[in-house]
């Protein structure tokens, strides 16, 4: 196969070969005048102007400007988790640091368990109120410390937020506040959805997150971001250290994000020791095996409760998993440069075995070293793949997957709830607003994932969130394009339904971005554009348009067209042969001159490939360029012998909703 580059296709497009002024006045109506359709190039090549300029916190190349601000947030938290009440009770110590250039008379938290309570707002996007109901977060009491004086505040409650209303400002440039609450609720069921606790043979699973009021975020583009918490739209949040304590009874095993403080105080000798022998083993290696699950001796006392004390560092949340049922197992992990993170699971009896959760830890581990490697290294020293019926969801250093989950299904879970710690807990995007920026992020990452792991077992990635029927993606993608009732990718997370979730939030944005890499900038420079994106916003806030600034500029194109096209609308593309002919009928190596034309909305570069009569093939790479003035064009195509066939998008990568009209037979 010969492929023929930029360079070989200038004077490609006939239209513009070296006509007088006065031939093309002569010239008769060509194809792009009589042509019907709907694409039309100053709409889909007008400029997309960005919602604001360039400035000094959102740089116009897409990275955070010379006088970017963040605020800071560090958390000390004792928690109780009370297994006869279900109830969690716990102190949080806030320190809240204002970096921002002016004084805040007031703060908002984000209370998310209120999400649950019987009249809370979240019973009405969906049309389908929750059934089951908890009184939300119960204050004891809330108390501030300025100045070094301390007090009582003043606070209002509006759904789940909480807004802390403060007798003196915060200063601007580095001022400081401390918010002390104390407060307790009543853990959700299985209907918590996202937090939850579930009952197992050996005992009850609790996944415990959004347990404990989070300051909102306060930033440049919209300052306090309070959107109240309705399901869908998931969270936005600030960074800091977060050292946290859980006292659960002896029995029960804790696994939190970041690193446990206190091994000696609630784990056993011989545990320590295995997860020892895990740090330097990259096969897995069992901490507390199914038999030891039940045996008292797996525990370092046999009575009352252990406080469990994890801290981690520069983190947007923490969230844990606590159980006497959790068989647990662990392997190092291996990231650039010779750094290390340790990658552990925790599941119950019904999920161990080969065929399920006992290969979670080696998935685990194969997601963090393919997204370590191609994208950003993992920061923190350990992982946890836990096991519960939150089934799908994402805390930073620790994931919430299905009992249930096996095999393939548990790999693709596994990778995709890990790679949300790149997208958006690395990449610190709004994901309650921007779906598509952690969601479709993600996905796009994981597909690379699937095809690195263990040379492909479980490749490539189709799943309920990328090409759900299991074949080409640019085939599937069709039917949400053609949709006239879908929602774009830029709508707001929570306008989503649930019906165009997964097509909108996840397979969408995801499949642009293959487009983007493997169609339109290439491989090496979207890779680039991508890691200068990744690497300008870790940790910090990044919105949509500093994602479209950092590829434009990282790659150095405008892609307003494309942006356009498939971000902010659903616009269709059906590209079209419409003729082929030898410019010689007598003499076939002079040339083919094929004429394709651009039927739809959307533009896209392509690729045209001939078929010889002896079975060989030649492919012409056509830049986007070619549908900037024209509905249809006329390509010269170099051909050296008698061609059979030609073929548009050969490769069927592109979203084209008539496929039918991409081939034909020359006669
Ligand atoms: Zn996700």
């Amino acid at each position: 196969m010969k492929a023929i580059y930029p360079a070989l296709l200038a004077g490609a497009v006939l239209l513009f070969c070296n006509h007088s002024e006065a031939q093309r006045r002569r010239r008769a109506p060509n194809t792009n005048d009589t042509i019907s359709s709907n694409y039309v190039p100053s709409a889909a090549f007008a400029p997309l102007y960005y919602t604001s300029n360039g400035n000094d916190y959102h740089s116009a190349n897409g990275s955070p400007g010379p006088k970017y601000w963040q605020n800071r947030v560090d958390y000390t938290i004792k928690a109780n988790l009370d297994t006869v009440g279900k109830t969690i009770s716990a102190s949080e110590n806030i320190t809240y640091t204002n970096n921002s250039p002016g004084a805040l008379p007031f703060v908002w938290l984000q209370v998310d368990q209120n999400t649950y309570k019987e009249d809370a707002r979240s019973n009405f996007p969906t049309g389908v109120a929750a059934t089951q109901h908890t009184n939300g977060y119960e204050f004891e009491s809330v108390s501030l410390v300025q100045n070094g004086k301390a007090e009582k505040a003043v606070y209002v409650v509006s759904d789940t937020r909480m807004q802390i209303r403060l007798p003196n400002k915060v200063a601007a440039n580095g001022g400081k506040v401390n918010i002390v609450i104390k407060y307790h609720y009543v853990i959700p069921g299985n209907f918590g959805n996202r937090t939850d606790y579930t009952d197992t043979k050996n005992g009850k699973i609790y996944e415990i997150a959004q347990w404990f009021p989070r300051m909102c975020v306060y930033d440049d583009t919209r300052g306090w971001d309070t959107l109240p918490f309705l399901g869908s739209g998931e969270f936005y949040l600030e960074y800091g250290d977060i050292d946290y304590s859980v006292t659960v009874p002896w029995d029960m095993i804790v696994a939190g994000s970041g690193e446990l403080v206190n091994p000696q105080q609630v784990l056993t000798a011989k545990q320590i020791a295995r997860l020892q022998q895990a740090r330097n083993s990259d096969k897995t290696v069992m901490i507390r095996s199914l038999d030891e699950v039940t045996q008292a001796s797996s525990r370092p006392v046999n009575k009352g409760t252990l406080t469990w004390h994890f801290k981690m560092l520069n983190t947007r949340d923490v969230a844990f998993g606590a159980s006497k049922a959790y068989i647990w197992d662990a392997a190092r992990v291996n990231l650039p440069k010779g750094k290390k993170s340790l990658a552990m699971s925790v599941y119950p009896e019904e999920s161990a075995g080969e065929k399920a959760w006992g290969r979670s830890t080696e998935y685990l581990k194969g997601a963090m070293e393919h997204f370590s490697e191609k994208w950003f290294t993992y920061p923190y020293p350990v992982a946890i793949n836990e096991a519960g019926s939150a089934g799908g969801m994402e805390y930073p250093g620790i994931v919430f997957d299905g009992i249930r989950d096996k095999g393939l299904g548990l790999f693709y879970v596994t990778a995709h709830e890990i790679g949300h710690n790149w997208f958006p807990m690395i990449v610190g995007s709004d994901e309650r607003r921007f779906a598509w920026m952690d969601e479709g992020f993600n996905t796009f990452i994981d597909v690379y994932a699937s095809d690195a792991f263990n040379k492909g077992e479980y490749a490539p990635k189709r799943d309920g969130e990328y090409a759900p029927g299991g074949g080409n993606p640019a085939d599937e993608i069709i039917p949400t394009i053609i949709d006239p009732k879908a929602p774009t990718i830029m709508t707001a997370a929570d306008a989503i339904s649930e019906r165009y979730r997964h097509p909108i939030a996840y397979f969408k944005p995801a499949f642009g971005l293959i487009l983007l890499r493997e169609q339109i900038l290439g491989k090496e420079r979207f890779d680039y554009a991508f890691k200068y994106y990744i690497n300008n916003w870790a940790y910090k806030h990044p919105t949509p348009d500093d994602f479209f600034r950092s590829m434009e500029n990282g790659a150095g194109e405008d892609l307003s067209w494309f942006w356009k096209g498939w971000f902010y609308n659903n616009w269709k593309l059906d590209l079209a042969i419409i003729d082929a002919k030898y410019v010689d009928s007598k003499d076939v190596k002079k040339g083919m001159q094929i004429t394709v034309a651009n039927k739809e909305q959307m533009a896209m570069p392509f690729t045209v490939e001939v078929k010889y009569k002896d079975g060989s093939k030649q492919r012409m790479q056509v830049p986007v360029e070619t549908w900037l003035q024209n509905k249809a064009v006329t390509l010269s195509f170099p051909t050296t012998q008698e061609v059979t066939d030609v073929y548009i998008d050969p490769d069927a990568a592109l979203p084209d909703v008539k496929r039918a009209n991409n081939h034909f037979v020359v006669k």
